[in-house]
């Protein structure tokens, strides 16, 4: 159940249920302290970037806060980005039920950073204005991670023994195969910019549109098969803590994870992110903009290791244990993982369809009884407007289509067409 991978099997690994069996004499975690530090170089000034400490979950209740980190890489003008950078977060927050605990409230992220992408997505194109953005958005609450991505503003996560690992997966159609057979499917084509003579320059793009990127926000021009449906992941520190390194392609396309990491080493958040963005100009010189962003997560101060470090902890720490379950025994079997070091992936999901990615409600998630509002716009339905996400799709067969979450007829409409069940701009009725 721990591990689905195998990798537990390493040779010299202490075996986990052994390390597991251990007494662990404190299993309370304190709150993690936080530092962080951003550095940009601009070429064509459509980079921008969120740091907002200090948000609460609950209003009012200091003990709530969590932190957002975000990239915003633009392309095609700058509207697009800054319109994501002042909106995403609300989108995102009113998609979240009222009234929930920490821990349901962590578990909703997910599904609510779909609907909030989507959203602002829409919202964006409404007003008619051309160009499009990257969007990672990083939610740091505690030790727990959720990251959030569209297009290629890559976030890592560093931990203590230096394993590096991504939390997000890059959009881009010259490297992700999966990606260009979804544009394929919905309708659009992928290739290389032909010039006179038949010759083929350049990174894979999809037509119409000529993106290099398969997910986006905006880009109301380029095919609607791509998508503003973020992949997301969910992981939980261990007590060692960590560090997160979120940039645009202007760092990336100089340095690999392992070079940026390694590069930043032993340096505090602020000087890191100065050194990181050093290191991609030294390399490459400023090519495009350049933006990063460097926030670790630090144990607190005068908290020690809740059981003796186990001989082998160094292997330990570079495991990523995938744990599905939210059985009732997940919260004490975290606090153990967490107490060897090994940070726990609570939630990963990277499907492009919206359906799969709304789900189905459990009973608790219609807040209002009666009322039905739109997954997506949060929008109230009528009683007769709400259109099942999961009627007429494929996922009809297994799902009941008169079950929630609905949608209204515009989001349905978006939803056809990210599917490429209809040709672009063309609405159902
Ligand atoms: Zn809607």
């Amino acid at each position: 159940m721990a591990s689905r991978n195998g990798r537990r099997h390493h040779q010299g690994l202490v075996p986990l249920a052994a390390l597991l069996s251990r007494e662990t004499k404190n299993e309370k975690m304190e709150k993690p302290t936080m530092q962080y530090g951003c550095a940009a170089q601009s070429k064509k000034g459509e980079d921008y970037f969120l740091i907002k400490t200090e948000c609460l979950r609950v209003p009012g209740n200091p003990s709530s806060a969590f932190s957002v980190f975000a990239v915003f890489d633009g392309h095609n003008g700058n509207a697009a980005a800054i319109y994501t950078r002042e909106n995403l977060l609300n989108h995102v927050m009113t998609a979240i039920p009222g009234g929930l605990g920490r821990e349901d409230w962590l578990q909703a992220l997910p599904r609510a950073l779909v609907a909030g992408f989507v959203k602002t997505d829409k919202e964006f194109q409404r007003r008619g204005e051309t160009s499009g953005t990257t969007a990672t958005f990083v939610i740091v609450d505690g030790w727990t991670v959720t990251a959030a991505c569209v297009g290629d503003s890559r976030c890592i996560l560093v931990t203590p023994g230096s394993a590096v690992s991504n939390l997000t997966v890059d959009h881009r159609l010259e490297d992700n195969a999966e990606e260009r057979e979804r544009v394929t499917a919905s309708g659009g084509e992928v290739g290389r910019l032909v010039i006179f003579g038949g010759i083929e320059i350049g990174p894979l793009r999809c037509w119409p549109g000529g993106l290099c990127l398969s997910r986006s926000i905006g880009d109301m021009d380029v095919g609607e098969f791509i998508v503003p449906v973020p992949h997301v992941k969910q992981v939980k520190l261990s007590y060692l803590g960590g560090r997160l390194i979120i940039a645009s392609d202007g760092i990336w396309d100089a340095l690999s994870s392992d070079t940026a990491a390694r590069s930043c080493h032993g340096l505090p958040a602020h000087l890191a992110a100065k050194q990181v963005v050093k290191e991609a100009l030294r390399t490459r010189g400023l090519k495009d903009d350049t933006t990063c962003i460097v926030v670790d997560v630090i144990p607190p101060n005068g908290s020690n290791p809740p059981s003796p470090p186990p001989k082998n902890q160094n292997k330990l720490r570079e495991l990523l244990l995938k744990i599905k379950s939210r059985s009732s025994s997940r919260s004490k079997l975290s606090k153990k993982l967490s107490s060897v070091g090994v940070v726990e992936e609570l939630f990963e999901e990277g499907s492009a369809m919206l359906a799969e990615r709304l789900g189905t409600h459990d009973s608790t998630a219609q807040s209002r009884p009666g009322l039905f509002t739109c997954e997506v716009c949060q929008v109230d339905l009528a009683p007769s407007e709400g259109i099942s996400v999961h009627a007429g799709s494929i996922f009809s067969t297994s799902s009941k289509p008169w079950q929630g979450p609905f949608l209204c007829g515009d989001c349905r409409n978006k939803k056809d067409a990210m599917e490429g069940k209809r040709p672009s701009g063309i609405k159902a009725a």
